[in-house]
């Protein structure tokens, strides 16, 4: 399903594939964790590269895709950018530094807008300009949201709006992906807020 909704993402803005389970702690030796069982981003990151194209992951998920920068780096291509929660007790304890075609960004447990809007301004979104991708891959968790059960961060329904409007500032075709997300009235007034950006 997911490589069926893949084939038209060049000629759309925006490209939502409301997948369940998550699936970016999954990754090629150690299937079936975080709840994960196949990580359709990589799917999805083999797929653009098979087309010829360039394609950069961006991670809004509040937990670190560990899966997906693990199968990067076992690929020559793929970049992937992430801004997640680090720190005692924060699931899966990854992510803290980053490296060749990765780029990382901890917050601290129960930073807000502020701190992850200056990550988002300051370092992710010149990373991925920096690289000038055909395609933009979506990690799309909501689980930053400060009333998701498992949210080691503290963002609010009103930043997804913001970082849907700031994705298609980019002028590049955006596929996303649904990651985390368990506090279920939220959820979907954050999805909601993301999507309309694009409309
Ligand atoms: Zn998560």
């Amino acid at each position: 399903m997911i490589l069926q909704a893949a084939e038209g993402a060049m000629q759309r803005q925006l490209t939502l594939c409301l997948s369940r389970p998550p699936g970016h702690h999954a990754c090629s030796d150690k299937k079936r964790k975080g709840f994960c069982h196949l990580n359709f981003v990589i799917d999805a990151l083999d797929f653009f590269h098979g087309k010829g194209l360039r394609a950069v992951i961006v991670d809004i998920d509040a937990h670190h895709g560990d899966g997906t920068e693990h199968d990067i780096l076992e690929r020559d291509y793929g970049f992937y950018a992430s801004i997640h929660g680090f720190g005692p007790n924060v699931y899966p304890g990854t992510g803290a530094t980053s490296s060749d075609r990765i780029l990382n960004l901890p917050l601290t447990k129960d930073s807000g807008e502020s701190e992850w809007f200056a990550a988002w301004n300051q370092k992710l979104i010149p990373f991925v300009k920096a690289i000038g991708p055909d395609i933009l891959l979506l990690s799309c968790g909501l689980d930053a949201h400060e009333q998701d059960i498992l949210a080691p961060l503290k963002l609010t329904t009103s930043s997804y709006n913001q970082i849907g409007r700031d994705l298609k500032s980019l002028n590049l075709p955006v596929f996303a992906i649904l990651e985390g997300g368990y506090c279920l009235p939220v959820l979907g007034e954050s999805m909601k807020g993301l999507v309309a950006a694009f409309l």
